[in-house]
């Protein structure tokens, strides 16, 4: 059987950054190369009727070893890493029985990953910790989800005393820029419900998310040579410092938490005749959410009243939707998970993802999918870490989960 630390460390080799701003699809031609070595994988340990279709997501099957009907059940991954930090060349550096104090990443940059500002790494004191060398993303986000879902396929396939209905097992690309669920054939993958495997600490269980929407704000202005500018010049940056300013200052990502929502300008691009500005709005309520869209817009048209012009275009696209509502009517299965983790000593945490994930966009395609802890922190950049022991306890729980569910069918 292969170390789970070894697949891990296979599969983060392997560059597969994604591009928000390729309109292809996948973003980025290098996702087919992990998800070819997956496929060769999945078949190598036994799986059956694997699968790469033209959108490059990966599934596989493992057949039931029961006579009685079970649920099927699914796990899933994406294969693709942020676009917001290299993932090329990583070089995982191995940090056995870590001993709470700081850890030099690169010596030569002076990078390090230290407790007294990353104080989840104190969760981690004895544990083996994998980080980066400094220069890159680690991916953990989520190739320890896959690593996780391969090793604990393999271990059914290795114990067949253990029971378990069928179990569909999926690679997704582009997850990091939104797009995983897009192309995902939920009449394909035949699961009654599923789990994706992409929650940062041990015991996360995740069954809500933010209602999300893009916003992109471009500002005309008017240029006139500034020594006759008096009463002309429309100075596009300026109304655009106005926009920013009149939304609510402290609705920031920076100052919220738990369910507090928010607005967040992620890039800013201007000069006198036209600026934009691209902004995100997030909130778990509903509600709030339309609420905060409504506001978006005032701004701009106060602004426009102002002005007494156009001047000030607004777009709003809704992105994703809040699964709690998908959820909840089918409760047993955040319950099987939960379950789970108790019967493995493992605390579950339960709480609202500050953020979305594939599974939010699946269950509103009728695949319900909380979302499940797969070890990692500090996801996106070069602080990212993982401890092989929480990828260890990930793969436990999908084998208990698949346990569980089919002990509750019998
Ligand atoms: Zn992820």
């Amino acid at each position: 059987m292969q170390n789970i630390t070894d697949r891990f460390v296979k599969y983060i080799t392997i560059d597969t950054q994604s591009d928000p701003e390729n309109s292809a699809f996948p973003s980025t031609e290098k996702q087919w190369d992990l998800a070819r070595i997956l496929v060769d994988e999945l078949q190598e340990i036994g799986m059956q009727n694997v699968t790469l279709d033209d959108n490059c997501y990966v599934m596989a099957t493992l057949p039931s070893n029961v006579d009685f009907k079970v649920p099927t059940i699914g796990f899933i991954s994406h294969i693709d890493t942020s676009p917001d930090y290299s993932g090329t060349n990583v070089n995982p550096q191995f940090h056995p029985n870590y001993n709470g104090e700081d850890i030099i990443l690169n010596k030569e940059k002076n990078i390090i990953l230290s407790p007294s500002y990353f104080e989840d790494l104190l969760l981690y004191k004895g544990k083996t910790l994998i980080t980066t060398d400094g220069t890159t993303l680690l991916g953990a986000d989520d190739k320890a989800g896959i690593a996780e879902i391969v090793t604990a396929m393999e271990y059914l396939i290795k114990h067949p005393e253990i029971k378990h209905g069928k179990i569909r097992v999926a690679f997704t690309p582009d997850e990091e820029v939104g797009k995983g669920a897009g192309m995902f054939d939920v009449k394909k993958f035949g699961a009654d419900w599923a789990y994706t495997m992409d929650g940062s600490q041990v015991g996360e269980l995740e069954y809500e998310n933010f209602n999300a929407a893009g916003a992109k704000v471009t500002i005309n202005g008017k240029i006139v040579h500034p020594g006759y500018a008096k009463g002309k010049m429309i100075n596009s940056m300026l109304i655009a410092n106005d926009f920013i300013a009149a939304l609510p200052k402290d609705e920031v990502p920076e100052k919220t938490e738990g369910y507090e929502g928010f607005y967040h300008l992620y890039a800013m691009k201007g000069e006198v005749e036209k600026t934009e500005l691209q902004y995100i709005i997030r909130d778990h309520d509903l509600k709030l959410f339309q609420e905060r869209k409504e506001t978006f817009q005032k701004v701009a048209d106060d602004l426009n009243k102002k002005i007494g012009s156009t001047t000030v275009e607004v777009e709003i696209k809704d992105q994703y939707f809040n699964m709690r509502e998908k959820i909840e009517p089918v409760m047993h299965i955040v319950d099987i998970a939960e379950e789970a983790m108790k019967q493995l000593g493992i605390k579950p945490l339960i709480k609202a993802i500050r953020g979305g994930t594939d599974g939010s966009q699946l269950s509103y395609k009728g695949l319900p999918c909380p979302n499940i802890f797969a070890g990692g922190h500090n996801f996106h950049g070069r602080y990212e870490y993982v401890a092989v022991e929480s990828m260890q306890l990930a793969t436990d729980v999908i084998v208990k989960i698949a346990q569980i569910t089919t002990e509750r069918a019998k």
